[in-house]
């Protein structure tokens, strides 16, 4: 089955609905977005020559024709490749090149930069400017029927951020599509035809793969006329639209905090937030204005926005005894999925003991494009191992401890950044810190905490470590401390530990 059949059936059924407004203003009904996808879908295959399979690049930020043409791809069984729009161009030309990509869609100063690489990408056909009128004409075509496809039909290709090393392409198929939309709808939260996703998360990852979940119920796609996160437009656009949800990484809803003290929040229905850890003081001053709205997902390319799920009764429950422990873990596996958790021989741990996090189920990709050793180690036995480190308790609760890679040991023993993080954190001026390990010669590594501290706060490495010696064992404390004036972070907002270890190790 062919997902965008429910762009076909939301243009029949619910045409009338809202489906796509720029800021403020409606821009297309369900039933006018459905025709121009199908048109769409016709003049890639009638002009362009493109057949079923063959991949389509959308190098642009988020702006209402993304969606017709992950749609309009869709229609006619086309693969779409959403490329990262804050990656430098020579990551274009990669990706690009390594996709085999036969179109491109881009737009403004990106669609500047391909073109002045354009010569060299072998594979592309043609690379295409929304805003032109050559783009318009495209929507002259008749309307196409819609391609049938096999449920692994190639849909996504989706590339990892590689926080290390080139990315990967994560082949996500129909049916992944298929299953995701099915625990986004019993795991994560109800959709109905009155609600909004805003989507100012890029529609290249997260807001793009929850994009396909409000089509299935014919909900309306707010595209923010900033194409990013302002904190002042997501309050009006949501108090503007009502019942707004929208996907957020862990340090846009600390921005939202930051900035958002006083206003207005009940337009906002759900606050999804995920792809990187929420420390519990963020979360307990989230909480407390945001109330209900939260939800936290665990997932990675690989397995779309779709491994675990800590649903919004969780989070709110502030009087549950162990409510610290239950919203430091990303909750329960979601039920499209089994989620276990291995030592390195992929054999089951016990609950509480610490291994690799390991994933299967409809929703794990075909594989890596172009890359078969390094499917077949990521896909061994079937499972996705996810490279992520965690435990589950008795009740199916996951913690997440750091990736594999993350993990330090010092004279032995295991330390987990994130564990030293959480108690950083707690200090009140202490705004933001990373964890990282350096090479020593008699204890292995040390650790080494890298602190963004509130403004003028006077804060020494010495009163940090008084602090530390008060909440943690005296071995995860860190040795040394680098004050700095902000992470560096990728273009997802997660902290890249590999550059502060090349900079402070
Ligand atoms: P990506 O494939 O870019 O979405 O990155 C996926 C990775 O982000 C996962 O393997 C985790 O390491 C991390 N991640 C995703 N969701 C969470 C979460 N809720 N809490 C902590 N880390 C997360």
């Amino acid at each position: 089955m062919n997902i965008a059949i429910h762009m076909k059936r939301a243009g029949r059924s619910f045409g009338e609905n809202r489906a796509i407004a720029l800021g403020k203003t409606l821009v297309y009904t369900y039933a006018e977005l459905d025709d121009r996808c199908a048109r769409l879908g016709r003049a890639l295959c009638s002009e362009y020559g493109l057949e079923t399979g063959d991949k389509v690049a959308i190098v642009m930020q988020n702006r209402p024709e993304y969606l017709e043409l992950l749609y309009g791809c869709w229609y006619a069984g086309l693969a779409v490749v959403p490329v990262n729009a804050k990656l430098h161009v020579n990551e274009f030309e990669y990706i690009l090149s390594h996709s085999e990509a036969k179109l491109c869609f881009s737009a403004g100063s990106i669609y500047e930069d391909i073109a002045a690489i354009e010569g060299r990408i072998e594979t592309l056909d043609a690379l295409i400017n929304v805003d032109d009128d050559a783009y318009r004409r495209l929507f002259d075509a008749d309307r196409i029927e819609l391609a049938g496809v096999e449920k692994d039909h190639l849909a996504w290709l989706f590339y990892t951020s590689g926080t290390t090393g080139k990315p990967k392409g994560a082949m996500i198929s129909h049916g992944n599509l298929f299953a995701m939309v099915s625990g986004y709808a019993t795991d994560v939260d109800r959709i109905s035809p009155q609600d909004c996703i805003l989507h100012s998360a890029p529609l290249s990852h997260g807001s793009g793969i929850y994009a396909v979940a409000h089509v299935v119920a014919a909900a309306c796609h707010v595209l923010p006329p900033s194409r990013g996160f302002d904190v002042d437009e997501v309050f009006s656009l949501s108090q503007h639209w009502k019942n707004t949800t929208f996907f957020a990484a862990p340090t846009i809803i600390k921005r939202l905090v930051d900035q958002g003290q006083g206003l207005d929040v009940s337009g906002i229905k759900t606050i999804v937030y995920g792809g990187a850890p929420m420390y519990v003081e963020d979360l307990r001053q989230a909480q407390a204005l945001f109330g209900e709205r939260l939800i936290q997902i665990y997932g990675q390319g690989e397995s779309p926005m779709t491994i675990t799920c800590l649903p919004r009764t969780v989070i709110a429950d502030q009087a549950t005894p162990d409510w610290e422990a239950k919203v430091a873990s990303v909750g329960i596996p979601h039920s499209v999925v089994e989620v276990r958790i291995a030592d390195a021989n992929d054999t089951e741990l016990p609950p509480h003991e610490v291994g690799e996090i390991l994933v299967r189920g409809d929703t794990v990709m075909l594989g890596y494009w172009k890359n078969p050793s390094a499917t077949e180690v990521t896909l061994k036995g079937g499972w996705l191992h996810t490279g992520d480190l965690g435990f589950m308790d008795e009740q199916g609760f996951l913690t997440l401890k750091d990736r594999s890679k993350d993990m330090l040991i010092s004279g032995g023993i295991n330390i987990y950044p994130r564990e030293v993080e959480e108690v950083l954190l707690q200090h009140p001026d202490v705004a933001e810190v990373s964890v990282i390990g350096e090479p020593d010669p008699e204890w292995g590594e040390n650790v080494v905490a890298c602190v963004v501290l509130r403004p003028n706060s006077p804060l020494t490495a010495s009163e940090l470590d008084q602090f530390c010696v008060e909440h943690i064992a005296r071995f995860k404390r860190p040795k040394k401390y680098h004050f700095l004036e902000a992470l560096p972070k990728n273009n997802y907002g997660k902290v890249l530990k590999t550059a502060l270890r090349d900079m402070h190790t």
